[in-house]
């Protein structure tokens, strides 16, 4: 593989910025590297996913360039994710060569979000690349539960790879999906266990994101009730703290840890984003609740240089639309086809 990391260096100075239409600064950009992942978790994926052909992706060299095109235009945020970003072959040599924006001060973060199942093997390498904290999905602590979310997932090597992920000094918040008669009565649970060990705890509503086998209104907890239910026994102080991305937080007096609520379902967070995403075959979605979308690999694939690029870029930002229209309710179709492995949790 060729060396990525002389090339496409983002100068800090002199960024032109990407303002939306409704005078919103994209900073943060999540890219999905694979739509691929070894686990099945059923409001993800369908247990017979059909994934691209391996010949449509980016390669890891292009992606690097349009991650460095966006960090040249502003991006001071860069998510790795998937499908599950960690089993994409090689995928480390992209992470350190995106680690010389944060040597030079052009990125504040790379960071990713991950299932665990491939920490163990990866944990030292990413903080030695840089990269400070990381996302990790975890909905139940329950064996039996897990496996039967995950599908294919088990439960050992996920406490594992956070074991090797607090023994590289990375920092971990927990990602939960509140599940309605599933994890629904086990919050409590996930929050003192995460507190305890030092982890934030962020819950997230399901969003009708492409087809699975499963009804969506049989898994939809709205967060209101799960804050609602915490609010009897402890007490939530609102907090301004931010990490980047949609979640508010709280403070848990009681526990003295943060949780966080991603409630796109309840609570409508789009007048203060800030988010691009763009997936494997360098399609950018300016909305995760959107179909509208730009193609980027062919400026990309186009020339040698970042102009057409760049273009394009500044071309989609005027699409980004004002917000989501997210519908979960009996037998609709999904708001979106995609499925969140597509563009990127
Ligand atoms: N495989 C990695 C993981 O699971 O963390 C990264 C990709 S995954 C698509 C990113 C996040 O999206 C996970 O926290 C997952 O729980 C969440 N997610 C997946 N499908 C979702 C849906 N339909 N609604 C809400 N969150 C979803
Ligand atoms: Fe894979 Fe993450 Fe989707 Fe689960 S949520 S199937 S781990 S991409």
């Amino acid at each position: 593989m060729t060396d990525i990391s002389a090339q496409h260096i983002a100068s800090p100075e002199a960024k032109p910025a990407m303002i939306d239409p409704f005078g919103r600064m994209v900073s943060y950009l999540r890219v999905s590297v694979t739509d691929r992942c070894d686990f099945r978790c059923t409001y993800c994926m369908a247990e017979d996913m059909t994934f691209l052909p391996k010949k449509d992706l980016l390669t890891l060299e292009e992606l690097d360039r349009l991650c460095s095109a966006f960090i040249a235009k502003g991006v001071r945020k860069l998510r790795l994710t998937g499908g599950e970003p960690l089993v994409r072959r090689n995928i480390m040599h992209l992470v350190r060569s995106l680690s010389r924006h944060l040597e030079n001060g052009a990125l504040e973060e790379l960071t990713l979000t991950t299932n665990g199942s491939q920490l163990s093997r990866f944990a030292h390498e990413l903080a030695d690349a840089g990269v400070k904290r990381i996302n990790v999905s975890l909905d139940t602590l329950d064996e039996a539960k897990f496996a039967e979310i995950t599908r294919w997932g088990r439960l050992s090597q996920v406490m594992a790879g956070l074991e090797a992920a607090e023994k590289a000094g990375l920092k971990i918040k927990i990602n939960a999906v509140a599940l309605k008669d599933f994890n629904e009565h086990e919050i409590e649970t996930l929050m003192t266990w995460a507190h305890g060990r030092g982890y934030d705890l962020t819950l997230i509503e399901t969003m009708p994101l492409g087809e699975i086998s499963e009804d969506r209104t049989d898994q939809y907890l709205p967060l209101s009730l799960v804050r609602q239910r915490l609010e009897e026994k402890y007490s939530l102080e609102p907090i301004p703290y931010k990490t980047g991305g949609p979640a508010r937080y709280v403070e848990v007096s009681e526990t003295g840890g943060r949780i966080g609520f991603i409630t796109p379902m309840t609570h409508n967070f789009c007048e203060s984003c800030n988010r691009v995403r763009i997936t494997c075959t360098g399609t950018l979605f300016m909305c995760l609740g959107q179909e509208d979308a730009a193609d980027l690999r062919a400026p990309l694939r186009a020339s040698e240089g970042d102009e057409l690029l760049s273009q394009a870029i500044d071309e989609a930002i005027t699409r980004k639309p004002k917000g989501h229209d997210f519908v979960i309710g009996r037998n609709s179709a999904p708001s979106v086809s995609r499925h969140m492995s597509t563009t990127g949790g």
